[in-house]
């Protein structure tokens, strides 16, 4: 399985062009961008299709052309823009599915003509599980508040596996226990409030991202060979070096916009 990390970013990405925080600064002085989170399996499974994820593919050099499922974590503007399907719309017919929480494929579904044929829509809740063009994909509850629900995922081909947690506070218990005594080979955790603390609970800081990994050791879905990496990283966190420290001493790595992993 090969993941590629279209954006790595928060909802208003690193940096926030308004801000002038060490971490936004640091960015800029870098020339790192972190759009929002949204990753690419194997050139045909795009995972939340945000703002930036087609301009992403793009500029990375791939394309979208083979691309046959679209997975949405739920209905904010940073993990969805329907626009895609319309843009999608003007050049194929060929076979999509979008799936995702209720209100993200009713959100989908509006930016299309309901004539259309090619596009089908499967809305998911926590516990379930689909079989879509050889991935089997279990929805997974979030501690994200987002209309209808925001759902995390377990994600397999047969052979590698991964789990998206994003966006969430502290994993509900029922999600641990999905996951318990099921290893995966990567683990893409988001860490949106780095070190603030007086943020709320629906997002995890470095502390409860600490934690998460911690509990995800402890059930056994992280073992000796899976890979850590944090995503959905807001201004909050520090600067890069700082961060990768911070990381490292967790068991996690930080890695840009763009990076490709091969998953065994
Ligand atoms: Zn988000
Ligand atoms: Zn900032």
């Amino acid at each position: 399985m090969e993941v590629l990390l279209l954006g790595t970013g928060a909802a208003d990405g690193i940096p926030n062009v308004f801000c002038a925080c060490p971490t936004c600064t640091d960015h800029r002085d870098r020339g790192e961008l972190r759009t929002p989170t949204s990753v690419l399996i194997d050139n045909r499974l795009l995972i939340d299709p945000g703002p930036e994820a087609p301009r992403q593919v793009s500029r990375l050099g791939r394309d979208l052309i083979g691309c046959t499922t679209m997975l949405v974590s739920h209905a904010h503007s940073d993990h969805l823009d329907p626009a895609v399907l319309l843009h999608r719309s003007w050049v194929t017919q060929t076979p999509l599915q979008v799936v995702g929480p209720a209100a993200a494929i009713e959100w989908s579904a509006n930016w299309l003509d309901p004539a259309q044929t090619s596009v089908t829509f499967t809305t998911l809740t926590a516990g379930q599980m689909v079989e879509i063009d050889g991935y089997l994909i279990e929805a997974l509850a979030a501690n994200h508040h987002a209309y209808t629900g925001a759902l995390c995922y377990h994600l397999g081909d047969g052979t590698s596996s991964l789990l998206y947690l994003t966006d969430t506070g502290l994993l509900p218990p029922a999600t641990l226990k999905a996951v318990t005594g099921r290893q995966v080979d990567l683990v893409l955790l988001e860490d949106t409030f780095g070190t603030a603390s007086d943020k709320g609970d629906q997002h995890l800081n470095l502390v409860a991202f600490a934690t998460t990994v911690a509990q995800l050791r402890e059930v056994g879905a992280i073992g000796a060979n899976s890979r850590v990496v944090p995503v959905h990283l807001g201004h909050d966190n520090p600067p890069l070096a700082e961060l990768r420290q911070a990381m490292a001493d967790i068991g996690a790595e930080v890695l840009s916009d763009g990076a490709e992993l091969r998953l065994p």
